[in-house]
């Protein structure tokens, strides 16, 4: 069992405020995956997890007991930084012992435990061999062998996959994955790369300048994004944000994209969560590339646009689609729209665009917070 809370936590290395007042809870058994840009305060948090570093401020309870002066080896808590970080003169066999060692545990017992471990890892047939003949997947799974074997209540791992190669990764990502499910520990697992966040979380935390900007699923986190960082940062490519203003057209209140001639009709209940102030902060407006439909037949429904520049991706195109011109900078507003590869568009192309209405998204532009989405 282990359920973990961090309430109103901060840290700082001087000037920097690396964790800003954050508050998570996070369930027993549960997958969360920390993500965010570089620098943004993931590895401190799942330091102050740990016990490496002491909070300023804040608690930090471990099913219940408050933990903040309890040693990092009285927390129960396995930490894997890099998978690659194994004891080069020693076997596969020793490696994974090593913890058990430390705490002198029985042979018989620790035998028992390497065993087992190897066989959940599938690295039974390893275990008289060195690090220096192993592969880097193989490695990082003797590294997570030693992680494994003290059974901790929680595992931290800190981008345990960073320099492995692509296919590795993936296979790997499987791996950890299935594991967690099999052994049933809370984990936190810190990545800056959200696909291996959203392939492996239960809930992905998206962290930024140290504050914790969403905490949710990996559907909820894509879909129902609660801030401009978090609509900004998810998606490849990323959603389109587009400034807006409002306005009226035949007596009914629209919302038009600036500097466009693309306008879209508010319903009163979209209409009434624009509060006075949000209407003073500015509008930002958020679509993601596949929620607009491209087609080379005009209709009356649909938006005269053209084509900029054209992006194949195999199995999806990526159109650049020019709405206007900024007045002042005189920079082209461009939209980034997913097609069909089949779907025929050059550069300089007349196109007509179709936006799903009920996927559209509204943001405070001073607050950063949304005022609506999906
Ligand atoms: P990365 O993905 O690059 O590892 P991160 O999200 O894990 O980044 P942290 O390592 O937690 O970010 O750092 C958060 C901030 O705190 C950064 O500005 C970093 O420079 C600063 N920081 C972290 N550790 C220390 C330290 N020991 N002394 C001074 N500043 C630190």
């Amino acid at each position: 069992m282990a359920h973990i809370k961090l309430e109103n936590v901060v840290k700082r290395f001087g000037d920097v405020v690396a964790v800003k007042d954050f508050n998570l809870e996070i369930e027993d058994k549960e997958f969360v995956v920390f993500l965010g840009p570089s620098g943004c305060g993931k590895t401190t948090t799942l330091r102050l997890i740990a016990g490496l570093e002491n909070p300023e401020e804040g608690d930090i309870f471990i099913d219940g007991h408050r933990v903040n002066d309890l040693s990092p080896a009285d927390r129960d808590i396995a930490f894997v930084f890099q998978f690659y970080a194994l004891y080069p003169h020693l076997s596969v066999y020793n490696n994974i012992a090593f913890p058990l060692k430390a705490v002198k545990v029985s042979k018989s017992e620790i035998d028992t435990q390497v065993k087992r471990v190897a066989e959940i890892l599938q690295i039974s047939d390893m275990l008289d061999r060195k690090p220096n003949v192993l592969s880097g997947g193989e490695m990082q799974r003797v590294a997570l062998g030693r992680a494994m074997v003290r059974q901790p209540k929680v595992y931290l791992l800190d981008e345990p996959m960073a320099n492995l190669d692509t296919k590795i990764r993936i296979d790997t990502r499987a791996e950890i994955k299935r594991l967690q499910h099999e052994i049933g520990a809370t984990t936190i697992f810190v990545t800056h790369d959200q696909v291996e966040a959203m392939s492996l979380a239960d809930r992905i935390a998206v962290i930024h300048q140290g504050l914790l900007q969403q905490i949710g699923t990996p559907y909820e986190v894509y879909n129902k994004p609660e801030s401009l960082f978090v609509a900004g940062f998810m998606g490849m490519p990323t959603m389109n944000l587009l400034e807006a203003d409002l306005g009226s057209q035949e007596g009914e209140s629209v919302l038009c994209l600036s500097h466009t001639d693309v306008c879209f009709r508010l319903s009163p209940e979209r209409q009434a969560c624009i509060s006075s102030a949000t209407r003073e902060n500015g509008l930002v407006f958020g679509i993601r590339p596949e929620h607009i439909t491209a087609a080379s037949e005009s209709d009356e429904q649909r938006i005269l646009a053209h084509v900029h520049l054209v992006e194949p991706l195999g199995p999806v195109n990526i159109l650049d689609i020019r709405l206007g011109t900024h007045p002042e900078t005189q920079e082209p507003i461009l939209l980034r729209v997913r097609t069909h590869p089949t779907f025929q568009a050059t550069v300089g192309d007349t196109i007509w665009l179709d936006f799903d209405e009920g996927e559209m998204h509204l943001f405070d532009r001073g607050t950063e917070r949304a005022v609506w989405g999906k």
